[in-house]
């Protein structure tokens, strides 16, 4: 029979490993056992066949007997317990040496009980009964927390999943407009803490319904995924967040950034895009893909608000479209219509 057969079929066996070179005491052992419907008594007689027997049946209590020619009691105590799959079965040496220097050596190399031999019946079973509830209830433990821990797991990836998708763009692989309006928030809260500042490149490509028109839908949407790409890029610092805004527009959160610097950023991107050499046959300001740009700054002089921030770089970004495309218009240039 298969140790899973075992275990499966009938786990509230308590499935006993005799270790004894006397047969005469396996049979003894035996006829005490013989009343004891929820018990199954294994026995060996070669105490090199202990580990292997224990692990095929499954044990759930060895009974150990320490003088054996072959072997010696103890030392077999020491290889239940350096072997994985046996260290937590408990064992009961059965001894007939009943001095307390043995006892004492037999418990510090992990037995579980000692009794001496041949053991009085009643007190047999009970012991046996006593060690196998405890064994069961910690397999039990184990392997729940085993199942809880592997559940833990499968949590963590699905909540770090989830977070992603909730803050990413599908198509670019970029942040989404959500996670750009919650970074914009807490970057503003802190830039008000600091006196800093945070700058924003609102950006649109120039043209596009042309190049959809022109080249299709799938390479449109290639493109965007090259221009999101080349943003991320082009933000170097690690507290930039490049989003796409919707559509064909984008956006870089700067925090911490003046206008001077967001400036070089949208050189720098801009290169970059250029560099790039998107085709594009129907633009009229370029034979390559361009975008128009609005910056705008907060700082303690102009201290807008999230969406007071977003219109003023939007607002810039108009002008940027109405004078031509392909350029960066700064929102502090702007005069009041
Ligand atoms: P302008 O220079 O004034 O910005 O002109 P434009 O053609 O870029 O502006 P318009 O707003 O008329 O066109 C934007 C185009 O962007 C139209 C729309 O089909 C396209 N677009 C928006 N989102 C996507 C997308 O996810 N994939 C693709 N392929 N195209 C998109
Ligand atoms: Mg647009
Ligand atoms: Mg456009």
């Amino acid at each position: 029979m298969d140790r899973d057969n075992i275990s499966n079929n009938n786990d509230a066996t308590i499935r006993i490993l005799l270790v004894d070179d006397q047969p005469i005491i396996a049979e003894g052992i035996r006829r005490m056992l013989a009343g004891e419907k929820d018990m199954r008594l294994s026995y060996v007689e070669d105490p090199a066949l202990a580990i292997e027997k224990a692990v095929e049946i499954d044990a759930t209590i060895i009974l150990q007997d320490l003088v054996m020619p072959d072997a010696d009691g103890m030392t077999l105590l020491r290889f239940y317990k350096a072997n994985h799959e046996t260290r937590d079965i408990p064992v009961i040496v059965l001894s007939s040496k009943d001095e307390a220097t043995t006892k004492s050596e037999a418990f510090s190399y992990g037995a579980s009980d000692y009794l001496v031999k041949l053991p009085d019946q009643i007190e047999l079973i009970a012991r046996i009964r006593s060690h196998a509830k405890n064994y069961i209830m910690q397999k039990e433990r184990d392997s729940a927390f085993f199942a809880l821990r592997q559940l833990k797991k499968q949590l963590e990836a699905s909540n770090k999943k989830l977070q992603e998708l909730s803050t990413k763009d599908g198509l670019t692989g970029i942040s989404n407009r959500r996670h750009f309006d919650e970074t914009l928030d807490e970057n503003l809260s802190d830039a008000k803490d600091n006196n800093s500042a945070v700058s924003l490149i609102l950006m649109d490509i120039d043209y596009f319904k042309g190049f959809n028109d022109t080249y299709g839908h799938q390479l449109g949407d290639d493109c965007l995924i090259e221009v999101a790409s080349l943003l991320s890029r082009a933000c170097l610092n690690p507290q930039d967040l490049a989003a796409r805004y919707g559509g064909e527009e984008f956006v870089a959160l700067l925090s911490g950034t003046t206008e001077k610097d967001a400036l070089k950023v949208a050189h720098r991107f801009s290169k970059m895009l250029s560099a790039a050499a998107i085709k594009h046959e129907v633009s009229d300001v370029s034979p390559h893909v361009t975008v128009s740009m609005g910056i705008a700054t907060y700082d303690t002089a102009t201290p807008y608000s999230a969406k007071e921030l977003i219109e003023a770089a939007d607002k810039a970004l108009y002008k940027a479209k109405d004078t031509g495309r392909n350029k960066e218009v700064l929102a502090s240039t702007l005069t009041e219509d």
